[in-house]
C-alpha cells in the first residue's frame, strides 16, 4: 500500500496527516474513548449528551482520514478513462489536488488529469468515481445536507441547523450556492426521467388495469425580486415591476391507492408531486410525466379535479383530453355561498337557511337543480347591483355543470374535492412564502425541483448513498 500524504501544499492547515496506520488511529480513538466514559461517571454536570458529543469528537479523526484515504486510493484505482463518452484519456498529468469538505472534515486527493479527444476536454475521472464532479467543494454526503436542508428552510437556519446536528460549518451564501447547484442537477434530472416516461409509454404494449388516476392542479404565488431595484424605473416607463408569479403545482395518485391509518385518517400511499415556477406548460410535461409513472398508461380512466381556474380545464382539454373532469366541491360550494350573500346581504341566518339545502342538494342530488333554483332566485329579484352578482354566478354553475357530478363520484367513492393538492400547496408555501423573502426564477425553481425529489422518493437518484444500507451490504 502507498501511503500518500494528503495534504497539498497550499492548505497545511487541512491535514497534519501522518502515515498511521488506521489500528494506530483506531487504537488512539479508543482510548480516549474510554477516557470519555470515565469523564462523564466524574463529571456532576454531565449527562450522556455530553458524552453522545464527545464520542463523536473522538472518533472524528479517525473517521477523516478513512474517507480521505478511501477517496485516495478509489481516485489511483479510477481508470483513465472519460466519464462522459468513455474515451481513453491522453496527455495524463498525475498530482492534481482538489480539497473539499466532508461529513467527517477537509480531505486533499491527488487526481489525475487527462484529455479526451473525442470530448476536445481535459477531463479528471477521479472526480466523477469520487461523486464530486458538479460541485464546489463538497463530498455526495455534504451535497446531500445542503440541498435537503435548503429545500426545506430558510438558508440562515439551515447553515446553523446543519453546524448544531453535525458540526459541518458551511456557511450561509455557501450552502446556497451548493443547493443551488444540488437544484440545478436535479433540474436536469427531470428532463432526462420525464423524456424517459414519455417514450417509455409509447414501446410499451399497455394492458389496462381497473384502477382510476386521479389528477389534481392548483397554483399559488411566489415572491420574487427579478428587476430589484429597478422599479423607480420601471415606473417612470409606466410599468409596473412584477413581483409575484405564479407556482403551478399537481399531484396524481391512483384511486386504489387510498386507504386509512389504523386510526381511520384518510391516506394516500403513493402519490406523485410536480411543483414548477416555470409556466403552465413547464406543469403540463412534468405532471403528465409524473402521471405516466405512477401509472396512467394503465388506468382504466383518470379524472381531474380542479378549483374553476380556466388554466386548468384548459390544459385538461389539451393533454388528458380522454379524462373525466370534476370541480373541487368546496369551491362549488363557495360560489353559492357568494349567491346567498348577494341575496340575503348581511342577513347570516337567512343566508345559512338558504345554503343548507342547496349544498345537500348539490352533494348528494343533482346539480340541474341546483341551478335551477339559483336561476329562479334570479328571476325573482328586484332589480339592483346584486343581481349581476347572482347572474354571474348562475353562469359559472353552466359552465361548470358536467363537472359536478358529486353525486355519482360518492357512490364509487371518488374524490370530490381537491384537498390532496391544495395540502401540497399548503406545505410546499410553509417553506417559499415567509414573511420577507423574496426569490429569483432560477432559485426557486431549483429548490422547487428539490422538493418534488424528495417528496416523490427519488432523493436516491440524485444522491445515490442516500439508498445504500451499510448494515445490509
Ligand atoms: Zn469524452
Amino acid at each position: 500500500m502507498t501511503m500518500t500524504c494528503l495534504e497539498p501544499a497550499t492548505s497545511p492547515e487541512v491535514c497534519e496527516v501522518s502515515a498511521e496506520p488506521l489500528a494506530v488511529l483506531a487504537a488512539r480513538a479508543a482510548g480516549a474513548l474510554e477516557k470519555s466514559i470515565q469523564r462523564l461517571v466524574l463529571a456532576s454536570d454531565q449527562n450522556l449528551g455530553h458524552l453522545e458529543r464527545r464520542a463523536a469528537h473522538d472518533v472524528q479523526e479517525l473517521l477523516r482520514q478513512t474517507v480521505g484515504r478511501g477517496a485516495q486510493a478509489k481516485a489511483d484505482a479510477t481508470p483513465p478513462r472519460c466519464p462522459v463518452c468513455g474515451q481513453a484519456l491522453s496527455r495524463l498529468a498525475p498530482g492534481h489536488p482538489r480539497t473539499f469538505d466532508t461529513r467527517f472534515g477537509a480531505i486533499t486527493v491527488q487526481r489525475t488529469r487527462g484529455y479526451c479527444k473525442r470530448c476536445h476536454k481535459w477531463r479528471v475521472p477521479a472526480d466523477a468515481a469520487l461523486g464530486l464532479e458538479e460541485t464546489a467543494g463538497y463530498s455526495p454526503a455534504v451535497q446531500d445536507m445542503a440541498a435537503l436542508l435548503a429545500s426545506k428552510m430558510p438558508v440562515e437556519d439551515a447553515s446553523a441547523v446543519l453546524e448544531h446536528l453535525t458540526g459541518v460549518k458551511l456557511p450561509r451564501a455557501t450552502l446556497d450556492r451548493e443547493a443551488r447547484r444540488q437544484g440545478e442537477r436535479a433540474e436536469a434530472l427531470r428532463t432526462q426521467l420525464d423524456c424517459q416516461a414519455a417514450t417509455e409509454k409509447q414501446q410499451l404494449e399497455l394492458t389496462l388495469e381497473p384502477y382510476q388516476m386521479i389528477i389534481q392542479l392548483d397554483a399559488w404565488n411566489i415572491r420574487e425580486r427579478d428587476g430589484w431595484g429597478q422599479s423607480q424605473a420601471l415606473r417612470r416607463q409606466g410599468q409596473e415591476p412584477e413581483r409575484w408569479h405564479w407556482v403551478y403545482t399537481g399531484t396524481c395518485f391512483r384511486l386504489d391507492h387510498r386507504g386509512q391509518t389504523a386510526g381511520g385518517r384518510p391516506v394516500i400511499t403513493e402519490r406523485g408531486f410536480v411543483a414548477t415556477r416555470a409556466g403552465i406548460d413547464a406543469l403540463r410535461q412534468q405532471l403528465h410525466a409524473e402521471a405516466l409513472r405512477r401509472g396512467l398508461g394503465q388506468a382504466a380512466g383518470a379524472l381531474v379535479i380542479g378549483d374553476g381556474a380556466v388554466w386548468i380545464w384548459r390544459l385538461a382539454d389539451d393533454r388528458w383530453p380522454q379524462a373525466r373532469q370534476r370541480l373541487d366541491f368546496y369551491h362549488a360550494v363557495q360560489h353559492l355561498a357568494a349567491v346567498g350573500r348577494a341575496l340575503f346581504g348581511e342577513d347570516k341566518d337567512q343566508l345559512k337557511t338558504w345554503l343548507k339545502p342547496l349544498v345537500k342538494q348539490l352533494k348528494n342530488g343533482s346539480a340541474v337543480k341546483v341551478i335551477g333554483q339559483l336561476e329562479e332566485a334570479l328571476a325573482a329579484m328586484p332589480s339592483g347591483p346584486a343581481v349581476q352578482t347572482v347572474a354571474k354566478e348562475v353562469h359559472y354553475f353552466h359552465e361548470h355543470a358536467k363537472r359536478m357530478d358529486y353525486r355519482a363520484a360518492r357512490r364509487v367513492g371518488e374524490p370530490i374535492g381537491s384537498g390532496p393538492v391544495e395540502a401540497t400547496c399548503r406545505q410546499t408555501q410553509c417553506r417559499f412564502k415567509r414573511p420577507g423573502q423574496f426569490w429569483s426564477q432560477a432559485g426557486d425553481e431549483a429548490l422547487l425541483c428539490l422538493e418534488t425529489f424528495w417528496r416523490n422518493d427519488r432523493w436516491h437518484l440524485l444522491f445515490p448513498h442516500t439508498a445504500f444500507n451499510p448494515a445490509t451490504n
